[in-house]
């Protein structure tokens, strides 16, 4: 960005997120400030003065909390630096942080972005190799959202509507990711595939197992006539493809069935092409990783 804007106003309090013409949020700015000024944008509006809580683990955590309560709330201001890092600390009591590190490896950010970037940013900005995304929407992160008059939620898996498109509206700001106790006690596995050894994802791939009881929405694949493998009786693997699509594909798949592993995979059709990769490319390794975190969680 040159820079060539009227101002930066550093919000302070709720009240100064009302957007004023030409005005846009500012999280770290490192895409922001890499590009050309978006048109008709003359002003940023500076969300890192709210001075957000970047990680709260609440007291009612996995095993301790009753129904509703516990999981661990992520600022949207917080730092990928302060992510891995308290991720590092907390995954061994919450197996299912440990997607973090895999997540945080697939940016390509010099130790200088990774202490600037935000989570928030990188979700809103919307690109299909966006680990953050692949990250909470694996782990049935939902979205917190301040609307100029209240506040909505949305599941993290839903924000993302194509390439640096977002549900989100002008004026709306994402305040925070929340991510269940089921989220943080899951077993996790992640591949990622690139052109080369230090390029953009071409594909990223992220799945969870969440234990034996199956999801209630939109189950994919899902014939409960096929035998699950001994061990993993009912257990459904959430695997959220990114990278490859335009925007995150979830895919809920029986353990150990890759019949209806190939099947949801067929479903998808809108494969990615960009430098990074031709799309018949991505799907075959999309098909190919897909079915190593089966086999990994099953
Ligand atoms: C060297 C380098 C390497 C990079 N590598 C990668 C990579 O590998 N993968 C990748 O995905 N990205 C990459 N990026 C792009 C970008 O830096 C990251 O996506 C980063 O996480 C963006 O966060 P930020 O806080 O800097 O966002 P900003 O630049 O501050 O903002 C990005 C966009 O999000 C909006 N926004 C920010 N926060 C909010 C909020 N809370 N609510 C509403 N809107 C908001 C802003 O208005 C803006 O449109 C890279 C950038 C650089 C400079």
């Amino acid at each position: 960005m040159d820079l060539d804007i009227d101002g930066v106003r550093i919000a302070r309090e709720r009240a100064d997120l009302a957007l004023r013409p030409g005005e846009r949020q500012l999280a770290g700015g490192t895409f922001l400030y890499s590009e050309p000024v978006p048109a008709g944008v003359t002003g940023l509006v500076d969300l890192l003065g709210l001075d957000w809580t970047p990680w709260t683990m609440s007291d009612g955590g996995p095993g301790r909390g009753g129904a509703g309560s516990g999981g661990l709330d992520v600022a949207a201001t917080c730092t990928i630096a302060t992510l891995r890092d308290r991720a590092a600390e907390a995954a061994g009591q919450y197996p299912g942080l440990r997607l973090v590190a895999p997540c945080v490896s697939a940016f390509l950010l010099s130790f200088k972005v990774a202490h600037t970037a935000t989570v928030g940013g990188n979700l809103c900005l919307g690109l299909p190799a966006g680990p953050m995304a692949a990250l909470f929407a694996t782990l049935d992160g939902t979205a917190e959202i301040w609307t100029p008059d209240g506040a909505r939620t949305e599941p993290v898996s839903d924000l993302i509507t194509g390439p640096g498109i977002t549900t989100l509206t002008p004026g709306e700001v994402l305040r925070a990711v929340h991510v269940p106790p089921a989220g943080l006690e899951a077993r996790t596995a992640a591949r990622k595939l690139s052109l080369t050894d230090f390029g953009r994802s071409a594909v990223l791939i992220t799945a969870a197992v969440f234990g034996p009881v199956a999801e209630s929405s939109g189950a994919e694949g899902f014939p409960p006539q096929l035998p699950a493998p001994p061990g993993t009786a009912g257990a459904t693997v959430r695997i959220v493809v990114t990278a490859s699509v335009p925007r995150p594909v979830v895919l809920r798949i029986p353990a150990g069935d890759h019949d209806a592993l190939d099947r949801a995979v067929d479903r998808i059709t809108d494969w990615y092409d960009d430098p990074h990769g031709a799309p018949d490319w991505r799907a075959a390794m999309t098909r190919r990783l897909t079915h190593e975190v089966l086999e990994e969680l099953s």
